[in-house]
């Protein structure tokens, strides 16, 4: 699973910038949950092919009452989700003993945590520095959040404590076969899903070597097919039995679509698609992953009530609009089989060879059929084109001046690689490159 890092510290010294700087989206992520008071973001951050989650916590004031408070159970919270702790402090003002509080708070937390000095720039580090000592952290980390100086090296040093790869102890795809998550908001209806999919007659729950109990990975066969449903919603096995062991986490639902293949994203009918969906799905789509829609909760629903569903969906989804939407109960059971066809097609769409002729012809026609447009009275020209990666496809294409095609000719040449390469339920990604 992907390493998790929160980020800590008082308001203003600067944990946003940071949280900025390392997840580059416009969309964090925000916590939805109730009794959250402060918005706690959460991200992806990456570093060359590494990835990891990042938690913006909020601000804590460092004042002694607020730390036996609400606000500091809930940043609590988020540190216990977390690997690892960056302790933000401002080398502007110094250390103060609010600073000082949070540590001592910190530490009883157990988890490691390493001090960083924001706001170095323009001013002398030495300096700045030696005072953080007294905290007892070890060396501080100075960096400037708002000029990105420093920022990689700390991802990087924190990120060495970290297993290499984030599929280790996860079953491969030869032994689990396709893997897929179950995400949406609380309360939409996984674990109910979870629990049909595993209780269809035609599906047996296997054992894998490696995968424990209490992992969130259920390996699963189907009509001689494997699959590895990889649980958010806390289904856990119990033996036999499975019982919902944990409420919702937002890190736990980013880890599952990372760790997944191909994403089953539920939404509730009867909710609607609410702005935490679109984070959620602008999330598995940042993350390049194959992608399924379910409304669930369709049952007992007239037909009114179902044309407006279908039209909010139409409308609030159309950045989606490659995902199959699929119409389910799982309460019971209506449509719930339908769902391995899609995830099947989706991932198959994903992962599939396309030749560099094939590529290069379709981009040939394409621009035949439609030119980029003239920059400086020169057009820009896009001789050939071949495939850079699968799942996400990644189509890297080849000619000049490709740094000044516009958004809307991408789009035109993403939706005809689609059409053509029936690229249904998987993001494509197209990489321009000028010269040879
Ligand atoms: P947060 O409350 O901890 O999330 O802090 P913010 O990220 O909102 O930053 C607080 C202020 O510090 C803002 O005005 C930032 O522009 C400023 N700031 C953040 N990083 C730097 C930095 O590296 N150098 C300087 N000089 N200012 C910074
Ligand atoms: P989760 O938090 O996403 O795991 O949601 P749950 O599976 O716990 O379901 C939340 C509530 O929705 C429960 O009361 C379920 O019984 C109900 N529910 C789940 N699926 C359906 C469905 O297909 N139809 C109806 N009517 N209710 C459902």
């Amino acid at each position: 699973m992907k390493p998790v890092i929160a980020i800590v510290g008082r308001p203003n010294v600067g944990k946003s910038t940071l949280f900025n700087q390392i997840t580059r989206s416009r969309d964090a992520l925000v916590a939805d949950m109730p009794g959250v008071t402060r918005d706690r973001l959460y991200g992806e951050g990456r570093i060359g092919l590494r990835s990891y989650i990042v938690i913006d916590t909020g601000g804590l004031s460092g004042e002694a009452e607020q730390l036996d408070g609400l606000m500091a159970r809930q940043v609590e919270q988020a540190v216990q989700e977390a690997d690892a702790v960056l302790f933000m402090v401002d080398a502007r003002s110094g250390l103060i003993p609010g600073d000082q509080r949070i540590c001592d708070w910190l530490r009883r937390l157990g988890k490691p945590v390493r001090l960083v000095v924001n706001k170095v720039d323009g001013i002398d580090p030495a300096a700045a520095l030696a005072e953080f000592h007294g905290l007892g952290l070890g060396e501080p980390y100075p960096v400037a959040a708002a000029h990105g100086r420093g920022v990689a090296g700390l991802v990087g040093e924190v990120l060495a404590g970290f297993p290499e790869s984030a599929e280790e102890g996860m079953p491969t795809e030869d032994e689990g076969g396709i893997r897929i998550a179950i995400a949406g908001r609380p309360n939409v209806g996984k674990s109910t899903l979870v629990n049909r999919m595993l209780g269809e007659e035609r599906v047996v729950v296997c054992d894998l070597p490696g995968t424990t109990r209490d992992s969130i990975f259920i390996p699963l066969e189907r009509r001689g097919r494997r699959y590895t449903l990889i649980d958010t919603a806390g289904v856990r096995r119990r033996g036999r039995v499975h019982e919902v062991v944990e409420k919702f986490s937002v890190v736990k639902t980013l880890q599952a679509i990372e760790a997944a293949h191909v994403v089953i994203h539920v939404v509730d009918a009867r909710e609607g698609v609410s702005d935490q969906d679109l984070r959620l799905l602008g999330f598995v789509i940042e993350t390049g992953k194959a992608l399924v829609i379910a409304v669930n909760k369709w049952d007992g629903m007239d037909r009114d009530e179902r044309e407006r569903v279908r039209n909010e969906l139409k409308r609030r989804l159309a950045f989606a609009d490659f995902a199959r939407i699929h119409f389910i109960s799982a309460l019971h059971g209506t449509g719930v089989g339908d769902l391995y066809a899609s995830v099947e097609a989706a991932y198959e769409a994903a992962t599939q060879a396309l030749s560099t002729t094939r590529l290069t012809q379709v981009l040939t026609d394409a621009v035949a059929d439609h030119a980029p447009p003239l920059v400086h009275g020169r057009r820009i020209k896009l001789r050939y084109a071949h495939l850079g990666g699968r799942n996400p496809p990644l189509v890297i294409i080849h000619g000049n001046q490709t740094e000044h095609v516009p958004d809307s000719y991408r789009r035109y040449l993403v939706n005809t690689f689609r059409k053509v390469f029936k690229l249904e339920g998987t993001p494509v990604r197209i990489e321009f490159k000028t010269g040879e």
